[in-house]
């Protein structure tokens, strides 16, 4: 597609799950919306397990189907190990209603499909085009960047920040606030991963904790057609000495962790280590006049979860009712009808995040409180995403109710 028109409803800064997944549900109202991307897809990009919680989302968007069609990995579950305790979720265990199975997707095919699908339902989509400033005067937003082709700058009526770790309107606002969690290093790859001859279940994530430093954990992520996604995340302080580059490193702190060297010795990387550091970040507010921030532009938390994806598309949910009626012209408290709503079930993944690291949530992973089932389809319940849930006392009473059942255990 040319350049950008110089006038819609909506600007969406970003096409990953977050913004793609607003636009399919904008356009699908009607809104005119152009979507503007700075890369050009497919584009690889980390954040490959998906939580049975965001199939709602998907579904509220008619997307199922699609993406039922594209062959991805299917998953039902996590296994955790720390080579020596085990312990495995089925997420048909859960305690909340609705999707117990999900996908395990490489985003390059995933975030291209999701905004193939947004165009498809009219909205404006262009790759390549770097936002770089956004404008607000009463009612009305202007914003400007570049193309490869050209300038563009375009007149709206509400700006939707959903550029990830990019966070366009957190930096040109001053909206960005450091995270609360300690700065960690996440170093991945893709590989033929060769599994067929073990006793690997394709259908869960394998979650490993380092052997004797709990601070240090795995992620082995299976894909369709024999290929994982395979990484580890680690304070900086216990990657000096381990190798002289990123691939080094990787496979220096894999063989230190005996189920994975066992798992992965005949895979073959298939791409280059990247490796991200200080990715948790916050912000003041996630909306002002004129604007809403979406995904990670507002508050990535922490990968051990997996709930990125599931949070920006729940971001993405959330925004279309005070958006319309904001556009329809009706005063919205953005804070009551989207901010809190969101930051609910943020908060109570960031009180598992914590639990994480402190050791209290691996304690119970590993020693689930004996027989109480009801206990265990709760937990089941977060981990599968289903961190709105005001029924389960995990969402609604913190960490005071993870303290006492980690008391238990
Ligand atoms: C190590 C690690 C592992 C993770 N694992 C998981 C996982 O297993 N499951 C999971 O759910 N989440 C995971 N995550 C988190 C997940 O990657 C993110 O939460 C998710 O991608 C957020 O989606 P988003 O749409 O908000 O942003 P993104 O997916 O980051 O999309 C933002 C888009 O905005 C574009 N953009 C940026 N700047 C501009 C600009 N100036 N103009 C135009 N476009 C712009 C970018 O190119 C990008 O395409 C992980 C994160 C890390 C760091």
């Amino acid at each position: 597609m040319g350049r950008p028109s110089e006038n819609c409803d909506v600007v969406i800064i970003g096409a990953g799950p977050a913004g793609a997944l607003a636009a399919k549900r904008l356009a699908d109202e009607g809104v005119s919306v152009i979507l503007l991307e700075k890369s050009r897809f497919p584009r690889f990009v980390i954040g490959e397990s998906l939580l049975p919680q965001s199939m709602a989302f998907l579904e509220r968007a008619g997307l199922i189907d699609v993406l039922d069609g594209a062959g991805f990995q299917q998953k039902t579950g996590a296994n955790f190990s720390d080579g020596t305790r085990y312990s495995s979720i089925d997420f048909s265990d859960k305690f909340t209603k609705g999707w117990a199975r999900t996908w395990q997707v490489p985003r390059e095919k995933f975030d291209s499909l999701l905004a193939a699908e947004a165009e498809r339902a009219g909205t404006e989509l262009h790759f390549e085009c770097d936002v770089e400033s956004v404008e607000f005067a009463a009612g009305t937003a202007v914003v400007s960047g570049h193309s490869s082709a050209a300038e563009f700058r375009i007149n709206c009526r509400f700006v939707v920040d959903a550029s990830g770790y990019g966070r366009v309107l957190p930096r040109l606002l001053d909206l960005d606030r450091p995270s609360d969690f300690p700065v960690r290093e996440a170093l991945f790859t893709h590989v033929e991963d060769n599994l067929a001859g073990t006793d690997f279940d394709r259908n869960k994530i394998l979650i490993a904790v380092h052997p004797e430093i709990q601070d240090i954990w795995y992620w082995l992520i299976p894909f369709a057609a024999a290929r994982a996604s395979v990484g580890v995340v680690a304070p900086a302080r216990y990657l000096a000495g381990k190798g002289e580059n990123n691939e080094d490193i990787l496979h220096c702190l894999i063989d230190e962790m005996p189920d994975l060297k066992r798992l992965l010795r005949d895979a073959k990387d298939c791409r280059p280590a990247g490796r991200i550091t200080g990715y948790s970040a916050g912000v003041s507010r996630l909306t002002g006049p004129g604007f809403a921030l979406l995904g990670n532009a507002g508050e990535f938390l922490d990968p051990v979860f997996s709930s990125g994806v599931t949070i920006a598309f729940k971001s993405a949910d959330l925004l279309i009712d005070p958006l319309m009626r904001e556009l329809a012209g009706e005063t919205v408290d953005w804070e009551k009808d989207f901010s809190n709503p969101l930051k609910r079930g943020v908060d109570c993944f960031r009180t598992f995040v914590e639990a994480w690291y402190d050791g209290s949530l691996q304690k119970i992973i590993f020693n689930p409180p004996e027989g109480d089932n009801m206990i265990r389809k709760m937990i089941v319940s977060v981990l599968a995403g289903y961190a709105w849930d005001d029924e389960n006392p995990f969402v609604t009473r913190g960490r005071h109710y993870l303290d006492v059942v980690a008391a238990q255990c």
